[in-house]
């Protein structure tokens, strides 16, 4: 999609610090990170939030959780992190292509505000 910054960043037209990629996802670190360890992973295909995911999308969707477990492991963050999908601007979304964050390396309050 045009004007995606994310689709720019699967494209390779813009740098991102990238951890994985296969066919399906990527993942790669925030660039703004709020956390010790904070990356995100995203489809390849544009979704622009969880509200627009297809039926056809939810398998991808558990792989991109999947994907991000196994990434928190090899890069030492453990079991202990935080998953999160800001849905909408009223929620903190900016980027309009969906996308988790994986936040990790230092302790995580509730609620999150
Ligand atoms: P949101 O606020 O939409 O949930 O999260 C968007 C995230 O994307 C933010 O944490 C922001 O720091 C990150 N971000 C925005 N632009 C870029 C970029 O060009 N590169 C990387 N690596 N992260 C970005
Ligand atoms: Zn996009």
């Amino acid at each position: 999609m045009i004007d995606c910054i994310f689709c720019k960043i699967v494209a390779g037209d813009i740098p991102a610090n990238k951890m994985y990629e296969d066919d399906e996802i990527l993942a790669f670190w925030d660039i703004s990170p709020q956390a010790p360890k904070h990356f995100l992973v995203i489809p390849k295909k544009h979704i622009a939030d969880a509200v627009a995911m297809a039926n056809e999308d939810i398998e991808l969707m558990g792989k991109i959780i999947k994907q991000g477990t196994r990434l928190a492991q090899e890069h030492g963050i453990g079991s202990d992190f935080r998953v999160v999908i800001n849905n909408g601007a009223g929620a903190g979304q900016t980027v309009f292509h969906l996308h988790v964050h994986f936040l990790g390396g230092r302790a995580m309050l509730w609620p999150p505000g």
